[in-house]
């Protein structure tokens, strides 16, 4: 065989692995023979597949006692209770760390304050906090096989890079690579928005679906899509940035430098310092300008509170008008909304749905579902994600199949 065609084999048993843990973690615990009906495999790859993943230790054979009282079943299952991983996301002034196994169950979180900014402070702080998180609480599993982690930032995924941080002096940086030399761990890195949007892909509430997206509006705004069952990322891997499309020619001046863009609108400083604008000028309210929140806000409008209504319809007219944009361009199966503003669904949605139904074409927005994204606060959710495509489309799961010689 030429070298080419030894790797092309290589990259086919890579893919059948992948398969075949993909099956069985999705919907396991299944026999064999039912794994080579679902995968189209032949039994005895089947076999073979099944024995590499149980050395390894990534699945596990449970006997499972037959109607007719006869032998046992073998059915296979994953490993993945004992499992896990450290999920973590720098956000703009504080890093949050998970542990979780495999599952997804959360077995231990933990938040810090970040005052740093310059870059090796930041990277000084992540590796450190990583590595005492890990030793108090890494006995938790039998083996931890990765760390994700995920940032409001201009990501390259494959590489590990960040090529932009807001706030944060991150800049062309291979963070991914430097901190799992240290850490002796993979490393994962990803874009928060894209990662949650992943994550409600694999277990929240995009699962059977090709074409979602995600918007999220938190202290900004952004989106995750998902296209043909992969988040689409374009050149240096960053798509979705809907916070800075202009939306009001003369309106404020963004962070980005241009004028009235979504996020100077949809995003929730943005939201408060509209309302705190129209209770200066004198517009009558129940709320107070001393104690403005997105959730008094979001109450005061439940009650009927016309200035907190106005701004809340105000702020769902741009976004509605960015998602029929949206729907125009991708024509998803499904619209996913994450944020606190959300919990005003009956004020936002009415509004986001008339643009929608006006803006874009009638075959594309037939039948199409706005709903809530599982996943509201998204959190360390993404940095799962991240490990958990790492295992079914990468290199990981082959990193766990033949222990390296540093182990
Ligand atoms: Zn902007």
């Amino acid at each position: 065989m030429t070298l080419s065609q030894v790797a092309n084999v290589e990259q086919v048993k890579q893919v059948n692995s992948a398969l075949v843990y993909r099956l069985i973690n999705e919907q396991g615990p299944l026999s064999r023979v039912r794994l080579a009906e679902l995968s189209a495999l032949a039994p005895a790859s089947i076999t073979k597949l099944s024995r590499q993943l149980l050395e390894a230790g990534l699945i596990r054979e449970l006997e499972e006692s037959t109607p007719t009282g006869g032998r046992p079943a073998i059915a296979l299952a994953c490993q993945d209770e004992t499992l896990g991983l450290v999920a973590g996301r720098l956000g703009r002034d504080r890093l949050q760390l998970s542990l979780y196994n495999l599952k997804g169950e959360e077995l231990a979180n933990q938040q810090w304050p970040v005052s740093v900014t310059e870059q090796q402070a930041v990277m000084d702080q992540l590796l450190q906090t990583l590595g005492d998180f890990i030793a108090q609480y890494g006995q938790r599993l039998q083996r931890l096989i990765a760390v994700g982690l995920t940032m409001p930032g201009l990501i390259d995924p494959q590489q590990g890079m960040v090529f932009y941080m807001p706030r944060y002096q991150l800049r062309e940086l291979a963070l991914g690579p430097w901190l799992a030399e240290r850490l002796g761990l993979p490393v994962y890195l990803g874009n928060d928005t894209r990662a949650h949007a992943l994550a409600e892909h694999l277990i929240g509430a995009a699962q059977g679906c090709h074409d979602a997206i995600l918007v999220s509006v938190h202290q900004g705004t952004g989106a995750g899509i998902l296209s043909n069952g992969r988040i689409f990322l374009g050149k240096n891997s960053n798509v979705g940035e809907i916070g800075h499309i202009q939306v009001e020619p003369f309106g404020q001046r963004c962070h980005c430098g241009n004028f009235g863009c979504l996020e100077t609108i949809v995003a929730n400083p943005a939201i408060l310092g509209r309302t705190a604008q129209l209770l200066a000028q004198g517009h009558p309210s129940q709320l107070a300008a001393d104690n403005l929140t997105i959730e008094a806000l979001c109450q005061a409008a439940q009650a009927g509170d016309p200035l907190a209504r106005h701004v809340l319809e105000h702020a769902a007219e741009q976004l509605g008008r960015t998602l029929a944009i949206m729907v125009n361009l991708f024509n998803p199966q499904k619209l996913l909304l994450a944020g606190e503003i959300m919990q005003c669904r009956d004020i936002l949605w009415p509004v986001l749905q008339r643009c929608i139904d006006q803006q874009s074409l009638p075959s594309f927005h037939q039948d199409l579902p706005i709903e809530l994204a599982r996943f509201q606060h998204a959190g360390t959710i993404g940095g799962y994600a991240l490990i958990k495509r790492a295992l079914y489309e990468s290199d990981l799961l082959q990193r766990l199949m033949t222990p390296s010689v540093t182990e």
